[in-house]
Formats: structure tokens, C-alpha cells, sequence
């Protein structure tokens, strides 16, 4: 069989796999929920078994040797526009039937499955249950009715876990056999703060959550008031807290009085919720929003940092054996230096607007750097000449994520504008310990003196230079290390929105003064327990 032949087989198979889970889909909400919302399932699955639907899609394959994916997308686009464009209301919505169905036999061709498309028709409010759940699915699934989501697989600091924070949804990875004993229709308790879940709570647990719920209530009204003032010691010290963001959400939501700027805008969320590349105009206009919804204050956008766990079907990246340690972030940016001059231009015009700095992720060489920063240079050049407006003199940072920027921090100091540190790679990179993996995630920690270590360097080094540091990990809203972080200078603390309150209340618990010699003291620590319960004895009441 030639190769065609394979690749038309292979979609028949995944057709054929998917209609089935259609079927089942269907069978189950229908005895859950009814026919209204089980039949969605039916007419996706009209859907996936139209042979006329993949008819053209087959043919190109046979005539042009491409891909069977590429082929549907081809055709996904052409009939959706066919449908979107028909004055039917019940056409026109056909229209993104047909698009969700095409975009996932795509991702199953392409080896992601699981993509949430079973909450599409959810009218109540639910926990969803899954083996697994990309950042992908996270951005995709119908958010109105979800109320948090349990997964088996993953690690606290996956970006399924980072986008559910960001969006305020609670979120549990690594709750081993939870498909296997949650049925549909139980009810599930879960505390996304502290990772876990109970499956049918009983009398006496839910008595005592909701008494605990009332002092929950009132720390989110402090938190909440805490947010709009400035973050200041007790001996007047004043820290920078800032906001992560760049989902669609955050960015609808956010308010400028709530924190002291953006530390992380992640632009691959917008290149996720796209199903193709986004153009220069959509960019501008989304990196624009927030500038000026910023009014002034820093909005520290990051590069493309497509890689790892987030992976975009249009960008047909090859499957990698390690995609941590692979093709991602900034060598996919210098290797696709459209895609990269693109973002830049768009930043780069949104620099007239507001107050945006420039981030590269993933920095592992001095050279890496300059050759980012060459293109910074080559998209200024290129709106110069079309006489476009953007800021001249707009700074250029870079992430510390890895053990190699860390070790060559001072060289990178002299060159780079800030330094943000991502705890999130940095701890996986450092510890060897995959931050997606449930089963390492003992050995996932930042009380690990080496991660620690790490960050007490890299301040030295940056404030030697005079460049400030930032933190935009999971760590910088880790109340046990908020001394440590104060006492070895961070400049800032860049966090999800609803903890921005919270950490601008514990700074002002602390007296700079008498923090003084706890860094010497943790990192002369032999053990993470002793650097623990070090922490534990500075942590303020
Ligand atoms: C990090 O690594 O800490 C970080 C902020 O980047 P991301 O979580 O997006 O990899
Ligand atoms: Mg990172």
C-alpha cells in the first residue's frame, strides 16, 4: 500500500474511533440529561460519518501527497465559511458543529484526544473528571457551567494547573483511580488550594467545610481590599506585585487598580485559543488591549512559549521523545523567524500604547539572547521604515528557567533589561523532576537548596548589574517562602489575579529588618525539612 493509501487508512481509523465515542457519549447524557442535551453528540457524529464531508479531503491526498489533517483543515474552512455565510440561524450554527468536529479528528490525527468537547452542552454546573487535560482542552472547554476540574495525571505546576488559577478555577492533577470511582451525576468536593477531593462527602465534612468557609470568606474580602493598595513591609520596604495573564479571560477581567502591573502576559494562550497562526492585527490589537487597560504601569510580555505541554496543532511540530527538553519557546522562535517577527512587530507596535517590555522564555546561551534581541532590532528597522510608531527604547528581559541562565546570570545581567524567574521550569529543570509527572512530584520542590540557591544567585548577580528581578512562577505566591524571597531582594512578585491580594497582605506582614541573615541561614541548610522548618519559624502570623 503506498502512502497515501496508509494516511487515508489511518483517518478511517480515527473516524471510526471517534464516531464511537460519539455513540457512547451520546447514550450516556442521554441518560443523564435528556435528548435535548445528548443530541449534539448524535449530530456531531452525522458529522464525522459524512462521507460527503471528507469526500475532497480524500481526493487531495490522493492528487497532492499532503497530509490528511492539512487536507481537512483545508475543507473545514472552505464548508464552515459555506455554512457561517447561509442566513439560517440553525445553518450558521452548523457551521461551528462542523469546525469542532474537523478540529478533532485533527488533534486525534494528530495523537491528542480528550479534548472536553463533552462540556460543550453542560447546562448546570459540573466538576469535570478526567484521565488527563491539555492547556489546549483547559482554553477550549464551555467555561460557563464548570466549576472546577480533577484530573489523574499531571503536576502541580502543568499549565492546566497554572490556567485554572489564572482563571480562578479550583483544580486538582494527580488523583490516582478518581475515573475509575467517580460516576456522573455524584457530587465531588474539591479544594483546589490544597489538591485533593472528596467523592460524596458525608454530613459531618460538609458541617465542618462551611464553618471553615466563613473565615475563607472573610481573608478573600481582606485579600480583595489588600490588592488595590501598594505592597509594603512593615519597615516600609515597598515590593512590586503584579499579575500573570494572557488568557482571554484574565484579559476581559482585568483591572488595572488590582495590581502593580502585568508580570507575565503568556502570549501562547492567544495562539491557542486560534485555530491557526495569529496574524500581526489580531496580536497588536490583543497586546494594545492590555497596554492601555494597564495605564501605564508594566506589561511584561513573553514571547511565544509554545512547547513542553503546550503543543498547537497548526504550528506541526514533530513529536518529540522529551518536548521539555526540545524543540520549544525561544528555539522555535529563532528557528521560525516569521512567526517570531510577527509577535514582535505586533509588541513592538503595541509599545506606542502603553508601557510593555519584551521577555524571551527559555534562555540557555548569552548568544540566544543577542540573536532575540538582533530580531527586536530587524522589527524596529522594518516599522521605521513603513513609519509605525512603537516605543525605541522598550526594554528587553528575559525568563531564568533553566540551570544554564542561572549559572550565567552574570553575563546575561549586562545584557538583558530585567530578569523574571519562572520557579515552574527552573524547579523541573533543576531537580530533574518532570513538573507534569504525578508520580516525581514529591521530589518537585522549591525548599530543594539547589532551586533556592539558584534564586539567591541570580538576585545577586542581577542586582550587581542594577537590573531588577522579578519572579513569575508558582513560587512567588508560595506563603512559606515569602521571607526568604523578601530578605534576598526580589523586586517582584508576579501572580496569578486572585493572589495578588493575598501576597501583597503577607509582605506587609514582615519586617525586612528582621529578616536579615535567614537567606545565610537557609541556604547553609542541609536538608529541605531543616530549610522548612527554618521558613516555618519566620513565617508571620
Ligand atoms: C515558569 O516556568 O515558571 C513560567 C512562569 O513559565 P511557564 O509556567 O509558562 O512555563
Ligand atoms: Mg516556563
Amino acid at each position: 500500500m503506498d502512502d497515501c493509501e496508509q494516511e487515508i487508512k489511518r483517518f478511517e481509523k480515527v473516524r471510526c474511533e471517534y464516531a464511537g465515542e460519539l455513540e457512547k457519549l451520546y447514550h450516556t447524557a442521554l441518560a443523564d440529561a435528556g435528548e435535548k442535551t445528548a443530541g449534539i453528540f448524535k449530530a456531531y457524529r452525522t458529522i464525522v460519518e459524512d462521507d460527503f464531508l471528507f469526500k475532497n479531503p480524500i481526493q487531495t491526498v490522493r492528487e497532492e501527497h499532503i497530509g490528511i489533517d492539512y487536507a481537512i483543515e483545508q475543507e473545514k474552512e472552505k464548508i464552515s465559511a459555506k455554512f457561517a455565510s447561509m442566513s439560517d440561524a440553525y445553518m450558521q450554527e452548523r457551521s461551528n458543529d462542523i469546525r469542532n468536529v474537523c478540529d478533532e479528528v485533527i488533534r486525534r490525527l494528530n495523537g491528542v484526544t480528550g479534548t472536553g468537547q463533552e462540556t460543550q452542552n453542560m447546562r448546570e454546573s459540573f466538576i469535570l473528571v478526567a484521565e488527563d487535560l491539555s492547556p489546549e482542552d483547559t482554553i477550549r472547554i464551555d467555561k460557563r457551567f464548570l466549576r472546577g476540574f480533577i484530573t489523574e495525571k499531571g503536576g502541580i505546576t502543568s499549565h492546566v494547573v497554572i490556567l485554572a488559577k489564572t482563571l480562578g478555577i479550583p483544580a486538582v492533577v494527580g488523583a490516582a483511580g478518581i475515573m475509575q470511582e467517580a460516576r456522573s451525576g455524584q457530587t465531588i468536593f474539591i479544594d483546589g488550594d490544597r489538591g485533593y477531593g472528596v467523592l460524596e462527602p458525608d454530613e459531618a465534612f460538609v458541617r465542618d467545610f462551611l464553618k471553615e468557609k466563613t473565615g475563607i470568606d472573610e481573608r478573600k474580602k481582606l485579600y480583595a481590599a489588600m490588592a488595590e493598595k501598594p505592597a509594603v513591609t512593615v519597615d516600609g520596604h515597598k515590593v512590586a506585585v503584579c499579575m500573570n495573564s494572557g488568557d482571554a479571560e484574565s484579559l476581559r477581567n482585568f483591572r488595572v487598580e488590582q495590581c502593580d502591573g502585568v508580570g507575565l502576559f503568556r502570549t501562547e494562550f492567544l495562539f491557542m485559543d486560534q485555530h491557526d497562526y495569529p496574524d500581526e492585527e489580531l496580536q497588536f490589537r490583543t497586546y494594545r488591549k492590555i497596554a492601555e487597560s494597564a495605564q501605564g504601569k508594566e506589561v511584561i510580555i513573553r514571547t511565544l512559549d509554545i512547547g513542553g505541554d503546550k503543543q498547537l496543532d497548526y504550528m506541526k511540530i514533530p513529536k518529540e521523545n522529551n518536548p521539555f527538553l526540545g524543540y520549544r519557546a525561544i528555539r522555535i522562535c529563532l528557528d521560525r523567524e516569521e512567526v517570531f517577527l510577527t509577535q514582535l512587530r505586533a509588541i513592538l507596535r503595541a509599545s506606542a500604547f502603553g508601557n510593555i517590555k519584551i521577555m524571551f522564555p527559555m534562555i540557555v546561551t548569552l548568544e540566544e539572547l543577542r540573536q532575540a534581541k538582533k530580531m527586536v532590532e530587524k522589527a524596529k528597522a522594518l516599522l521605521r521604515a513603513e513609519k509605525i510608531d512603537f516605543e525605541e527604547n522598550i526594554p528587553v528581559g528575559i525568563m531564568i528557567e533553566t540551570p544554564a541562565s542561572v549559572l550565567i546570570s552574570d553575563k546575561l545581567a549586562k545584557e538583558a533589561a530585567f530578569f523574571s524567574i519562572g520557579t515552574n521550569d527552573l524547579i523541573q529543570y533543576t531537580t530533574a523532576t518532570d513538573r507534569m509527572n504525578e508520580s516525581v512530584q514529591h521530589l518537585y520542590d522549591p525548599c530543594n537548596l539547589s532551586v533556592l540557591r539558584s534564586i539567591d544567585l541570580v538576585i545577586r548577580n542581577a542586582h550587581k548589574e542594577g537590573i531588577p528581578v522579578g519572579m513569575c512562577g508558582e513560587v512567588a505566591s508560595d506563603e512559606r517562602l515569602t521571607p526568604l524571597l523578601l530578605a534576598m531582594g526580589l523586586d517582584e512578585f508576579s501572580v496569578v489575579p486572585k493572589q495578588v491580594g493575598r501576597v501583597k497582605y503577607l509582605i506587609g506582614q514582615y519586617d525586612l529588618g528582621k529578616l536579615s541573615g535567614l537567606t545565610e541561614q537557609v541556604l547553609a541548610s542541609d536538608s529541605i525539612e531543616e530549610v522548612k522548618r527554618l521558613l516555618a519559624e519566620h513565617t508571620a502570623e
